[in-house]
């Protein structure tokens, strides 16, 4: 589950290794990620690349000729540099940037949707572009006061994932910041004190730089399948909290698991098992 951190430590590293490199071709394999048909890849093939960065939780390529690659992981994407160059038939495959210098850059997607995409765009386009201007400030590493930004009668952990609120905090880092702030996942945002909303906003900080910090150690190129996620409660269920040794519950949902401390969090309340109560109906 690719969210701020995770991006973050993609774009790091990849900025570093790519700064410079030319690009001998750019392909979009098998089913086609690619969102935009004008201008076309081909138009990369002898383009440099001048950095890689982040924006929420999307990566964006720039290159020397104002062409630019915005390209969203999704759930299981991974944008990841090879020193040597793979056989084209690899599944996972949505797009190869092959280098002329030998290296190969491919979006990988693992799991069984295919939802990664990859947009190419003018620089000014980029700008405009829906996904990006539609996003909220940063999460991370100085989101606004939240005052302005939790006024809403919605549940934290529902606004806080909404990328037009505010961007980069996914269903991953959600559980970790609000067990780090000592709030219940389905309080309404602007029922939170002054107190709480000053918790928090450290809590997002705190929780996303130290998840970038431990990332800047442990995360060489190429970014691994996998990655070591540093998290403390998501997907934790059943084990001890490790603030105060409560059992860590969770509530299931279709597409997504909520965890957290009845102790520290909901006032010693556990919350319904929606999957639960859904079975026994
Ligand atoms: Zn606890």
């Amino acid at each position: 589950m690719p969210e701020l951190p995770e991006v973050e430590i993609t774009a790091r590293l990849l900025d570093r290794a790519l700064t410079g490199a030319e690009i001998e071709s750019a392909v979009s394999p098998g089913i086609n990620a690619l969102k935009t048909f004008d201008p076309p890849l081909a138009s990369l093939a002898g383009e440099r690349i001048v950095g890689v960065r982040r924006r929420g939780k999307q990566l964006i390529v720039e290159t020397t000729g104002e062409l630019v690659l915005l390209i969203h992981l999704m759930s299981a994407g991974r944008l990841q540099l090879y020193d040597k160059r793979a056989g084209p038939r690899d599944r996972t495959s949505r797009l190869l940037v092959r280098l002329a210098d030998g290296r190969e850059l491919r979006l990988r997607e693992f799991g069984s949707k295919q939802a990664a995409w990859v947009k190419l765009l003018s620089a000014r386009e980029l700008e405009e572009d829906g996904a990006l201007a539609t996003l909220g400030p940063e999460a991370w590493p100085d989101p606004p006061e939240l005052e302005s930004l939790l006024d809403a009668p919605r549940p934290l952990h529902t606004l806080l994932r909404d990328q037009h609120t505010i961007a980069g905090i996914g269903r991953s880092w959600v559980d970790e910041i609000l067990w780090s702030a000592q709030l219940s996942p389905f309080k309404r945002a602007n029922d939170l004190d002054d107190d709480e909303r000053a918790r928090l906003r450290e809590a997002i900080v705190q929780s996303l730089g130290e998840a970038i910090a431990h990332y800047e150690q442990v995360v060489k190129l190429p970014i691994p399948d996998k990655l070591p996620m540093p998290l403390r409660v998501h997907r934790h269920e059943g084990e001890p909290c490790p603030r105060c040794g409560t059992t860590l519950k969770a509530v299931h949902f279709e597409d997504y698991v909520i965890a957290y401390c009845p102790a520290c969090q909901t006032d010693g309340r556990v919350l319904k098992d929606r999957r639960l109560s859904r079975l026994l109906r």
